[in-house]
């Protein structure tokens, strides 16, 4: 695609990056075809391509109006278009510099920066998260229906494991999944204490950055990036082996931090080899050798299993904890349309609602049609979100790997 960036953008380093995206586009529309929001509202600006060229033409000086806001927010960042895409373009960091210059060009209404300003003042904190949720989870039995279907019931988590290994790993704790869900993060290290690997978490990190990256605090989400490297750093140079995530969401931006810090003289290095070292849980079991891991074990009724959008297309893992699972002997039912988005998208579930809601009935109806007795994932945004359209049981995929390695030696 030809490109003439006005002269106030176009030897920027946003300038230059976007430039650079738009040349790989040749325009065909291809990606059309697999953007849910595309598929859901039918308007060539609710897919990559309308997306693409409106951010063109804010980069080329021409106005822009609130319109153009509203077709970049209402898009998912799932990334789906790049997977279908025969060019190659790099749609999500075109994305980024589009919705940066859109806000600065463009005022959020106030309910909008509220809501915003409240989802970064609460998620990325667990000691201001976990007592919101506690709350609901205690008031869980008299709210109606609706409500009580998004406050998940308390899990108790299995213990973790306490055998000192040669081989270690880092572990992210993030921010709402030990609240939510406690028993992943465990149910991984004891996978992986089977396995010889001691997993911990570094004491100080927190939250990826990923929520205030995608609601209008990429600041605040670069300041959770440098705490994070800044606490991996000490076992890092003691010769941590990974980074290891077992929420992709986090993972594919933890994925991102070398590219998003490469301007910060202090961290820049650092951001990289961290970027290197992160590995979603799937990537480390793929080379391990799991026959120790499963022999003996008695795998429970037929699973579905969800490919959250941030592995199968932000991280190109897909495939990879279907083999997993299968090799330890799941049966795993047809989901049609395993490549579509279930609509949590992050904080889109609570930013746009309706079209959330939309995806999530889709999914749901896709997952429950081959009757598994169990629905499995990898991110805990799809767990919850998912859970909360559903009467199965939705577990994170290590948790279900952690039982049946765990009756198999019983
Ligand atoms: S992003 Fe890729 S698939 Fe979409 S219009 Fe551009 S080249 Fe075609
Ligand atoms: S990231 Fe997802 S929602 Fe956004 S344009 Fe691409 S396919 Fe559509």
């Amino acid at each position: 695609m030809q490109t003439a960036l006005a002269d106030s953008i176009r030897h920027t380093p946003q300038g230059i990056e976007a430039d650079a995206v738009l040349r790989t586009c040749v325009h065909c529309g291809m990606c059309n075809a697999t953007c849910p929001t595309y598929q859901l509202l039918g308007d060539e600006l609710d897919g990559p391509r309308g997306r693409i060229y409106l951010i063109k033409q804010m980069l080329e000086g021409a106005d822009v109006t609130r319109h153009t806001l509203t077709h970049l927010d209402r898009c998912l960042t799932c990334r789906n278009c790049e997977t279908t895409c025969p060019s190659g373009v790099q749609y999500h960091k075109l994305l980024d510099i589009g919705r940066d210059l859109a806000e600065q060009r463009i005022e959020r209404s106030w309910l909008d920066r509220f809501t915003r300003w409240t989802l970064r003042a609460i998620i990325p904190y667990p000691a201001r998260f976990t007592p919101l949720l506690r709350l609901g989870q205690l008031f869980r039995p008299l709210l109606p229906s609706f409500l009580k279907r998004s406050v998940p019931p308390r899990q108790i988590a299995a213990p973790w494991p306490t055998t000192v290994h040669a081989r270690t790993m880092l572990v992210l704790e993030g921010c709402a999944q030990p609240a939510i869900s406690p028993n992943i993060n465990a149910a991984a290290a004891r996978v992986l204490d089977r396995l010889g690997i001691r997993l911990v978490a570094a004491s100080g990190a927190g939250c990826c950055g990923a929520a205030s990256h995608h609601t209008s605090g990429k600041e605040q989400g670069l300041g959770f990036a440098r705490r994070n490297i800044d606490a991996w750093w000490p076992h890092i140079e003691s010769g941590a082996e990974a980074i290891v995530m077992t929420a992709s969401g986090c993972g594919v931006h933890v994925k991102e931090y070398g590219h998003l810090l490469k301007n910060d003289p202090a961290y820049a290095a650092k951001a990289r080899r961290a970027s290197d070292l992160t590995k979603d849980i799937s990537e480390i079991l793929m080379n391990e050798d799991l026959s120790k891991l499963v022999s003996g074990a008695k795998p429970g009724p037929k699973v579905a299993f969800h490919c959250p959008c941030s592995l199968q297309h932000g991280q190109k893992l897909n495939g990879v904890v279907e083999k997993i699972l299968r090799e330890a002997g799941f049966t795993l039912t047809a989901v049609p349309d395993a490549h579509l988005c279930c609509g949590s998208a992050g904080t889109y579930s609570i930013l746009h609602k309706n079209l959330s809601q939309q995806l999530l009935r889709n999914k749901v109806t896709a997952l429950e049609s081959g009757r598994p007795g169990t629905i499995v994932t990898a991110n805990i945004g799809c767990l919850a979100h998912i859970q909360s359209g559903t009467a199965l049981p939705v577990k994170h995929w290590i948790e279900i790997l952690d039982d049946c390695s765990s009756a198999g030696r019983e």
